[in-house]
């Protein structure tokens, strides 16, 4: 693991603030187990949780097991899931995933992080998520978001997901992974939106030298 890169004073701060910020940052898309979960977050890529949530009450009910999707016709699981976007790739992955937790590991999903990355279509943002939110297991969750806002705040230097994560695994106590991803992609949802941040009404501000830069163009 790589050297903190940030002051841990200045980490603390940071996670006092998030936590007053919002206090219950869990994750949004709809589950009910680690195979609904996996599934659900494929489909989010390039897609919002509320139209993932529309879509996967009648997946989850139409394909209750691994096994289903792995037996599925790609045609109909396409139709399917069409309306998250990117429906050819993501019925592929999903199908092929099924495929594979029934061959390799009995229809289960493994609660493991290099299992999960050997999935197809499973990355390691895919796979911290459902570590974090299905069994419990620590992991930072590096999206778009969380990519965005840390590294506005200082928190790492980096631009590649792997290394993002990395910086942040080594500033942040384990415990508190898997809430600080969320809390961060609550923050990029809701102020520190990609195109115009709200630096004028974020209570991070203080600890932002982006927020502080007097160049930063202003919400
Ligand atoms: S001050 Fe601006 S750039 Fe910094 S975290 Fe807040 S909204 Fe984002």
């Amino acid at each position: 693991m790589s050297e903190p890169h940030t002051p841990a004073g200045k980490v603390e701060s940071i996670l006092k603030v998030l936590d007053e910020l919002y206090p219950d940052a869990h994750c949004s898309l709809d589950y009910t187990n680690p195979l609904q979960l996996l599934v659900a977050t494929i489909l989010s890529a390039q897609c919002t949780d509320e139209r993932v949530n529309m879509v996967t009450p009648g997946l989850f009910a139409k394909y209750p097991s691994a096994k289903a999707y792995a037996e599925a016709p790609i045609t109909d699981l396409e139709q399917d899931i069409k309306s998250t976007g990117f429906y050819h790739n993501k019925a592929k992955a999903i199908k092929a995933a099924g495929k594979e937790i029934v061959e390799k590991f009995g229809g289960r999903i493994p609660p493991d992080l290099d299992a999960l990355v050997s999935l197809p279509g499973v990355g390691r943002k895919t796979a911290n998520v459902v570590l974090g939110n299905a069994f419990d297991i620590p992991g930072i969750v590096v999206d778009t978001h969380v990519a965005r806002v840390s590294a506005r705040l200082g928190l790492t230097s980096h631009k590649e997901p792997e290394k993002i994560e990395q910086d942040l695994m080594a500033a942040i106590l384990k415990e508190r992974w898997t809430k600080f991803s969320h809390q961060l992609i609550q923050h990029g949802r809701k102020i520190c939106i990609a195109r115009k941040p709200k630096c004028s009404i974020c209570p991070l501000r203080p600890l932002c030298g982006y927020g502080m830069d007097p160049s930063t163009p202003k919400a």
